[in-house]
C-alpha cells in the first residue's frame, strides 16, 4: 500500500515552515511536542521534525553488511499538522507574509510575521534544503 503524494509545481511550492524552525506538532501520535525542522519538502508540502514522527521499518536481511533489522526513520508530516513557534513571543502561531524591501538593494522579499504578537519570525538558516 503505498500511496503517492502529489507534487506541486515550483513555482507554488512555498511553504509557511522554513528548514530550522521550532514547531509545535498538531495532530497525530506526537501532537503537542515541539520540535525542529531537520528539512522542508515544498512540493510536498511537508516537513521532516527532528525525532517525532518516527516509523520503524522491518528491514530484511540481504546478504553480509546488511543484517536487516528494524531502524527508526522519522517521517514527514503534513505542514497543516504543524504550526511555527514565534522567536519573538514563544507562542505556536498563524503565519502572516509581508512584502518588503530589504537589504542593500531593497529587493522585496517576504518576511514572515507572527500573527499572535506581529513580529517578523527570525529566519534560522538561509539554505532551503530538502527537495
Ligand atoms: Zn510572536
Amino acid at each position: 500500500m503505498k500511496k503517492k503524494t502529489p507534487m506541486k509545481p515550483h513555482h507554488l511550492a512555498k511553504l509557511h515552515v522554513h528548514k530550522g524552525d521550532t514547531v509545535k506538532i498538531i495532530a497525530g501520535k506526537d501532537r503537542g511536542q515541539t520540535g525542529r525542522v531537520e528539512r522542508a519538502f515544498p512540493r510536498l508540502e511537508r516537513v521532516i521534525v527532528e525525532g517525532h514522527n518516527i516509523a520503524k521499518r522491518h528491514l530484511k536481511p540481504r546478504g553480509p553488511g546488511q543484517p536487516g533489522g528494524i531502524i527508526e526513520k522519522a517521517m514527514p508530516i503534513h505542514v497543516s499538522n504543524v504550526m511555527v513557534i514565534c522567536t519573538e513571543c514563544g507562542e505556536p502561531t498563524r503565519i502572516a507574509h509581508d512584502r518588503v524591501p530589504q537589504g542593500a538593494d531593497q529587493k522585496v522579499r517576504v518576511r514572515r510575521i507572527c500573527k499572535k504578537c506581529g513580529k517578523p519570525i527570525q529566519e534560522r538558516s538561509r539554505t532551503t534544503g530538502g527537495e
